[in-house]
């Protein structure tokens, strides 16, 4: 029986309304930029298996770090012990993180991330004697699928069922490079009307939404408004961090850094699951007491596990080798180029892009998970290659390890959905 068969017996897939659409394609290999299928058909990842595998699948420098680290230490707590792997690790993010940034948690996916992060920040608030309860989000911001998480998340179309319990929130527009002072406005009024505990946001591009980009100008003023206010800043960067954006983190474009930052997705790259929230030295400060109840009793068994502290490592030698920098580069190039040959097609809206970022909007309404958008999947992995739109959204996030030949066929098969829809 083949797998895709034997799936439907027992497996739940996410995001999926398995009554409409029951199959899910079986994968059986996975090496570079391309995933392979039961039957042998190949498929070029054009979003990184959701932005993780960056330096490609199955990369033979990562996986030899792994290998080597799971022969010498798999699991330990990390509540009651710490190893080399984690120690280099946080020394090395240092590095890279914004200059601000100074300790490092553990959590097990961008979810969590997300939660610690606003667990932090409210508990940074309690342990200074004050009671904060609301945040402040921007509207079609995606954070994740735990509560908090999820309570954050302006993009909410299927969240109905768990609406009543979510966290206080209120939502703001993305800064557009005319509404600033609109938005000042808007922030002052909830100033002044609640007490803040803080302000989540993906900066510079959301990603769930559709790889939407926002100005840097208008963020780094609002985040100025949250600083002079005391009011802590969440940075996402689960999907912007480790070089998507042509720099190491979205942050780096911004003048004002976040008190948090969330990491994830590609910190791993693509190998095992792991999540950070980092922080300021300061917000650590406020955790430090005699009193044992003032320390952040959230943890995850699998906290700073050592193989993937040591597959985390050796995707930031990655990152930061030159290799690596160049074809961020190169890559951004391509993208300028391919954009300046699709951007008036009669199908395109409007197009934007930002390192190895590159979406589409097209001009044809089209449902989050309708009709249109299966045939347009069905389009792409018939002409061999993964693409996963978003509504009316086309976007590529390569991985940066993709070759001249393999990304020309990617916007080839872009352009040629074009005359298909
Ligand atoms: C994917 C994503 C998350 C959630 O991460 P998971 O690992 O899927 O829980 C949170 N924030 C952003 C910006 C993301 O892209």
């Amino acid at each position: 029986m083949s797998l895709q068969k034997r799936d439907k017996k027992h497996l739940w897939h996410p995001l999926k309304q398995h009554q409409l659409n029951p199959d899910s394609l079986a994968i059986v290999k996975a090496k570079g930029c391309i995933l392979t299928d039961e039957d042998g058909n190949e498929y070029i990842d054009a979003i990184a298996s959701w932005y993780t595998c960056m330096y490609g699948h199955c990369n033979e420098y990562i996986v030899e770090a792994t290998y080597k680290q799971m022969q010498q230490l798999d699991q330990v707590m990390f509540s009651d012990f710490t190893h080399e792997p984690v120690i280099k690790l946080s020394e090395e993010l240092i590095k890279i993180l914004p200059q601000n940034q100074n300790k490092i948690y553990f959590n097990d996916n961008g979810s969590t991330a997300v939660e610690a992060g606003i667990k932090m920040a409210l508990q940074y608030y309690f342990n200074n004697g004050e009671k904060r309860s609301l945040f402040i989000a921007f509207e079609n911001g995606f954070h994740g699928d735990t509560f908090g998480a999820m309570s954050v998340s302006g993009l909410s179309v299927y969240n109905d069922p768990f609406e009543d319990f979510l966290i206080d929130v209120k939502r703001i527009p993305t800064p557009n490079g005319s509404n600033t002072k609109t938005l000042l406005e808007q922030l002052k009024l909830l100033v002044s009307h609640h007490n803040i505990a803080g302000f989540i946001y993906e900066p510079l591009i959301q990603g769930a939404a559709g790889m939407k980009t926002h100005d840097a100008k208008g963020l780094n003023t609002i985040l100025n408004f949250f600083k002079q206010h005391n009011i802590l800043t969440i940075a996402d960067e689960v999907m912007t961090g480790f070089g998507k954006t042509g720099k190491n983190f979205a942050s780096d474009y911004l003048e004002t850094k976040p008190d948090i930052m969330c990491l994830s997705k590609a910190l791993t790259a693509g190998l095992l699951p792991m999540a950070i929230t980092s922080c300021t030295q300061e917000i650590y400060d406020a955790f430090l007491s005699n009193d044992v109840a003032k320390g952040f009793f959230h943890c995850h068994t699998y906290s700073a596990n050592p193989v993937a502290c040591a597959t985390a490592i050796a995707g930031i030698e990655l990152l930061t080798s030159t290799k690596i920098q160049d074809s961020i580069k190169w890559i951004e190039q391509s993208h300028s180029k391919f954009n300046t040959e699709i951007k008036n097609h009669p199908k395109v809206e409007t197009t934007r892009h930002l390192g190895v970022i590159f979406a589409i909007d097209l001009n044809v309404k089209m449902a989050r998970y309708g009709d249109l958008r299966d045939k347009l999947l069905k389009f792409f992995m018939d002409r061999g290659v993964f693409l996963r739109p978003l509504g009316n959204t086309i976007y590529i996030q390569v991985p940066y390890v993709i070759s001249k030949a393999e990304l020309q066929k990617v916007y080839q098969t872009i352009q040629d959905a074009l005359h298909f829809i």
